[in-house]
């Protein structure tokens, strides 16, 4: 079944000027932005530009330019966030939720980066 992309999701809103955002970083295809309820001291989205519901539409359907921009730019964040270890930084998480099952809010595809903190066990064991 093709992907259906609603157009007036808050990122698609976010990235179109209508709501404003605590940019981290923006790209040619990428934009990063602070949580607006933080789960972790640090706590940024990466989103691609394009519209893409979750991660296995953009990785799908995505052209390699989008691809290659947004991954460098999530590592760039880490970075600039001073998460990233080895670099000074006591490590992160990537978190990226899709559909019912993974309880995603927002239906355009982004990717949490999680830090600042130990962040615990993953998922408690059933
Ligand atoms: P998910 O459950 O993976 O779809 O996560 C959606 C995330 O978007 C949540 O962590 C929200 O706190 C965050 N969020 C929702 N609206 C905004 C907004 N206007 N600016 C920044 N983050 C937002």
């Amino acid at each position: 079944m093709p992907y259906s992309y609603d157009d007036q999701n808050i990122f698609a809103r976010i990235l179109r000027g209508e709501i404003p955002n605590k940019t981290v970083l923006e790209t040619e295809h990428t934009l990063a932005f602070e949580d607006i309820r933080p789960l972790a001291p640090v706590h940024v989205l990466v989103i691609p530009k394009g519209p893409y519901v979750d991660y296995a539409h953009f990785a799908a359907e995505a052209s390699e330019a989008e691809i290659v921009d947004f991954n460098r730019a999530a590592a760039e964040v880490c970075r600039l966030t001073g998460v990233t270890p080895g670099a000074g930084g006591e490590g992160f998480r990537t978190v990226s939720n899709a559909g019912v099952n993974g309880v995603q809010e927002v239906p355009h595809y982004h990717l949490h980066i999680l830090g600042g903190r130990v962040l615990g066990r993953m998922l408690p064991r059933e």
